[in-house]
């Protein structure tokens, strides 16, 4: 349907039960060979090797309808899929960097896109260099004629900055480079990287697109025909591929999405609320309350949230987070987010900036608001504060 809102989208895209026995949802197929029926089939598959299934790592139906859906809510003009989030996020930065480059990272990125630009990226001669992730226009002063990537992530992983993108984009488009963002936070739901200057958009889908806590998946959203190119090039070459049932699980994710995440941000926001009137908690970084930083470019830009934001509390001796952390009924801990269970995690931005400092001493925790009932939820930390209280 034409000017369908997002929430219909979810619901159709990348799928056509007309073109399959009227079965609702696609089929998922398994494969490694295709065959070719004769030599001329098969000498031009190799003349257009991305125009048709020609082998299973390349992609399949199953693989396609993903990227279709995908690429239709982001506004793309194609997807590639990939094996995980990071392996999108390495896929993207090897397509459009090449030695000799010059690549700025936000300083808010999440842990292993750094371990990938300084332990691989560096060795092969590209100059890596990380940016306050509120710079905003003044990303100009850092722009150098062989800058190839802008790497954005909003908001950011641990602290949650929210990033002014348009005025980034815009700096980065006068010297050529490729514009990127880790968009996983805000799913292809609640944020449109594309239609905000950004080039390439990536999620790791194995969050709040899969949704279930049970498959690894990425995906990446490119705005034209030469960057998709490019990134497919690089993901062929480097030979990553989902396995067909863990795609499908993000093609069916897909279709719960949008009331999962109202689900998740309303409970988040009703944590958040609950946690920031606790005196031990001196900070909630979450976009949608007013003292996060980048809290007016969140209203202006993104306006919705999802389930994952952290808070700091006066430090906490190592024996009392123990008592806190180890009696939690509901929460679970452990890395990863997006599923319907909630997670809680000590995190410390400290030890992995460089291009700002992350001065408060106090403890900090990121919490994930599952799809459990909010009240239980905060009955939960509200045990958890009974048990620090008695710790300390
Ligand atoms: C988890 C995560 C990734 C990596 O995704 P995987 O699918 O686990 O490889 C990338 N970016 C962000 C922001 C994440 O939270």
């Amino acid at each position: 349907m034409k000017d369908a809102r997002k929430d219909t989208v979810l619901g159709h895209a990348g799928r056509s039960p007309r073109e399959n026995h009227g079965i609702v949802n696609p089929p998922v197929y398994h494969c490694s060979t295709v065959l070719f029926p004769t030599l001329e089939d098969l000498e031009a598959g190799d003349q257009a090797p991305f125009d048709r299934i020609n082998y299973g790592r390349i992609g399949t139906p199953t693989t396609l309808a993903f990227e279709q859906a995908i690429a239709e809510l982001e506004g793309a003009y194609r997807a590639v899929n990939t094996g995980s989030g990071l392996n999108a996020i390495a896929t993207a930065l090897f397509a459009f960097t090449k030695t000799g480059d010059h690549v700025l990272i936000t300083d808010s990125a999440y842990g292993p896109t750094r371990r990938f630009a300084n332990d691989t990226l560096v060795p092969y001669g590209v100059e890596v260099e990380y940016f306050d992730p509120t710079i905003g226009a003044g990303i100009t002063g850092l722009l150098k004629p062989n800058t190839s990537v802008v790497f954005l992530e909003s908001p950011g992983s641990l602290t949650f900055e929210v990033q002014d993108v348009p005025a980034i984009a815009a700096a980065a488009k006068t010297v050529g480079a490729t514009v990127m963002i880790d968009n996983t936070w805000a799913t292809p739901l609640f944020f449109q990287p594309l239609q905000h200057g950004v080039d390439v958009s990536i999620h790791s889908a194995t969050k709040y697109i899969v949704g279930h806590a049970d498959a690894m998946l990425g995906v990446i959203s490119c705005a034209n025909e030469a960057q998709w190119l490019a990134v497919k090039k690089a993901a062929t070459r480097t030979g990553t591929c989902a396995g067909p049932d863990d795609i499908y699980l993000g093609l069916r994710g897909l279709r719960t999405l949008a009331v999962r995440l109202k689900q998740h941000e309303a409970s988040a926001l009703a944590l958040a609320e609950w946690l920031s009137k606790q005196p031990e908690v001196t900070r909630v970084l979450h976009p949608a309350l007013p003292d996060c930083p980048g809290h007016e470019l969140w209203k202006r830009d993104i306006g919705r949230s999802s389930g994952l934001f952290s808070i700091v509390m006066n430090a906490v001796p190592k024996p009392a987070l123990s008592a806190m952390l180890n009696s939690l009924e509901l929460f679970g801990m452990g890395y990863s987010w997006g599923g319907f269970e909630s997670l809680i995690l000590p995190a410390r931005p400290a030890a992995v900036r460089t291009a700002t400092r992350w001065t408060d001493p106090g403890t900090m925790l990121r919490l994930h608001a599952g799809l459990e009932d909010a009240d239980d939820l905060i009955r939960d930390l509200d045990g958890a504060f009974a048990r620090l209280r008695a710790a300390l």
